[in-house]
Parts: structure tokens; C-alpha cells; sequence
């Protein structure tokens, strides 16, 4: 039995207030036998008040990116062991955001997962193909290139152990959302390829993102290989947010 996860992902959003006034309402809204497993994911500078925040509750932290280095002279980076220091469970790597907008190639993404592995943190990996790959019919070549890279340097068993996210580009803040069927197949593609690589991904959480919204989420994690959420922009308003963290 996997235990489905909703992880919020706030990218460069929030301010001190958010964070009380978000979590605060969170970890009210939230029962105590809640099944699926709740993680958030504020801006780097926020973590410590999160976590300050989140003591105590059943609320895991993640932060949304990574140097692949643990110390040294490299200005403006935070490193693994940093974030396992104030209190992360969880790092995002990969995400679509990433790949584009900072240029981050598969072996840098491979390289920033090992040193969140290192650090004994857990990954979420990102993976996912765009509107142009999709449509050329590449979907599933796109996923298995993102996903070997990381196979490649750690061993499909290591990989297996962290939480992987579909996030088709498409979807991302643009309203669109894959069908359940569309990320269903994806999903089960990418259980697939761990298990071919020999790893034994039945434990493996595959969470669904891309405009995840409370009218949808229940249908897509109804999914037998959906395990739960990544969600951008509707886990910065608490009531859309427990609504889906309810539906996993
Ligand atoms: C994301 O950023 O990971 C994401 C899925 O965003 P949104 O839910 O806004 O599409």
C-alpha cells in the first residue's frame, strides 16, 4: 500500500504573514487521521519559519531546489545538508521551471537528486514532456531520457525510493490538465521502466502535477498509478489546498 502525498509547491510566492496565516489555517483544516501524507514547499528564505511553524504536526517541509554541491565557494547557493539542517524532508529537482528557465540539463538534475540522496533527504523528482514533444508523439522518450539520467548515476533501486512527479510542461499554471487517462498512461510508463531497470517500484509514489484544482484532483487520483499531487498555484489558498490534500 503506497500512501498517497499531496506536496505544495508555492515557487516564488509568500511572505512571513503567508506562512502563519496559510499554515496556521492548514493545520486546522487538516484531521488528525488525515490519510494522505501533507508536505509544503515555501521559498528558501521561509523554511525556517515553516518549520517553526509545522513543529510538532504531521506536515513535512521540501524545498524546491538544490545545489548539487554541499559547501564551498559557490555564492548564492543552498546546499543539501543546509536543508536537511533546518528540518526538510523533501526537495523538488527538475522541475519543468528549472529545466527551462535556469537551463538545467538531465545530468545537472542527476547531480542535484544525488546530493539531495546524500544528504538522506528525499527527492521529487520531476519529469515531463511539452505541448511540441506531446504532440510529435515523444511523450514517453522525453520521460525515459529525464529518468535514465538519474538511473544512470544512482541505480534504478535508488530511484525508486524517492517520489517521482509527472508534470506534462503543458499543464503547468496554464489550466490545462492532462485527462486521467492521459497521466494514468504516463504513470504506469514510468513503473514500467523502473521495474525494467530492476528496480521494484510497487512502493514508488508517482504524484500527478499540472492544474491540479479541487474540481479535478479526485478523478486524477483515482488513477491506479496517481499516487497524489504536486500543486503550484492552487496550494496558495488553504481552502483549495485542503480540498485536494482531502481528495488523495
Ligand atoms: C507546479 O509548479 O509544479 C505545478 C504543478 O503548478 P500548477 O499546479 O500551478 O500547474
Amino acid at each position: 500500500m503506497r500512501q498517497p502525498m499531496v506536496a505544495g509547491n508555492w515557487k516564488l510566492n509568500g511572505s512571513r504573514k503567508m506562512v502563519h496565516e496559510l499554515l496556521g489555517d492548514l493545520l486546522s483544516g487538516l484531521s488528525d487521521g488525515h490519510a494522505a501524507e501533507v508536505a509544503i514547499c515555501p521559498p528558501y528564505v521561509y523554511l525556517h519559519e515553516a518549520m517553526t511553524r509545522l513543529e510538532g504536526s504531521r506536515v513535512a517541509l521540501g524545498a524546491q531546489d538544490v545545489s548539487a554541491e554541499d559547501e564551498g565557494a559557490y555564492t548564492g547557493e543552498v546546499s543539501a545538508p543546509m536543508l536537511s539542517d533546518v528540518g526538510c524532508r523533501y526537495v523538488i529537482v527538475g522541475h519543468s521551471e528549472r529545466r527551462s528557465l535556469y537551463h538545467e540539463t538531465d545530468e545537472i538534475v542527476a547531480h542535484k537528486f544525488q546530493a539531495v540522496n546524500r544528504a538522506g533527504l528525499c527527492p521529487i523528482l520531476c519529469v515531463g514532456e511539452s505541448l511540441e514533444e506531446r504532440n510529435a508523439g515523444v511523450t514517453e522518450a522525453v520521460v525515459a531520457r529525464q529518468l535514465d539520467a538519474v538511473v544512470e548515476l544512482l541505480g534504478a533501486e535508488t530511484v525508486s525510493r524517492a517520489v517521482i512527479a509527472y508534470e506534462p510542461v503543458w499543464a503547468i499554471g496554464t489550466g490545462l490538465t492532462a485527462s486521467p487517462e492521459q497521466a494514468q498512461a504516463v504513470h504506469a510508463y514510468i513503473r514500467g521502466r523502473l521495474a525494467a531497470a530492476g528496480a521494484k517500484p510497487d512502493q514508488t509514489r508517482l504524484l500527478y502535477g499540472g492544474s491540479v484544482k479541487p474540481d479535478n484532483a479526485a478523478e486524477l487520483f483515482a488513477m491506479p498509478d496517481i499516487d497524489g499531487g504536486l500543486i503550484g498555484g492552487a496550494s496558495l489558498q488553504a481552502e483549495a489546498f485542503l480540498a485536494i490534500c482531502n481528495a488523495a
